[in-house]
């Protein structure tokens, strides 16, 4: 489950992301398109065009940092169940990881609109090279 993917399924890069140092958002601003910066991509380019994209990185906050524990305390859960073969730590597992996958949907979502934000900001900001159709 954990480790490295490289899959074009885009879930699968959002939940790579969400594991790397603060997810980043590339938008790009010939396909007016955002989305998240996969956690291997190196350059900041648009995966559609391959043209250049905005960075727009996205501040930790509590429900980021409960991801990181979770992730280190649902596999330690599954190594006591395997361990002692007490179903409770198994039943805790299952729950940490649902606890895990809401808080990284939210948090996504949050993270998103945060990004929605920032593009306006960028726009604006290059408002005599590409004027905003808003
Ligand atoms: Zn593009």
């Amino acid at each position: 489950m954990i480790g490295p993917k490289y899959t074009s399924d885009p879930e699968a890069d959002i939940y790579a992301g969400c594991l790397s140092e603060g997810v980043k958002f590339l938008y790009c601003p010939m396909c007016k398109e955002l989305r998240v910066k996969p956690w291997y991509a190196i350059r900041n380019r648009c995966q559609r065009c391959f043209g250049e994209a905005t960075v727009i990185p996205i501040p930790n906050n509590w429900m980021s940092y409960a991801t990181y524990a979770l992730y280190v305390v649902v596999p330690l859960l599954i190594a006591l169940y395997l361990y002692l073969k007490d179903r409770s730590y198994l039943y805790l597992a299952i729950g940490g990881l649902v606890i895990m996958m809401v808080i990284t949907f939210i948090n996504l979502g949050r993270a998103e609109a945060y990004a929605r934000t920032r593009i306006k900001t960028t726009v604006a900001r290059r408002k005599d090279q590409q004027p905003s159709d808003e």
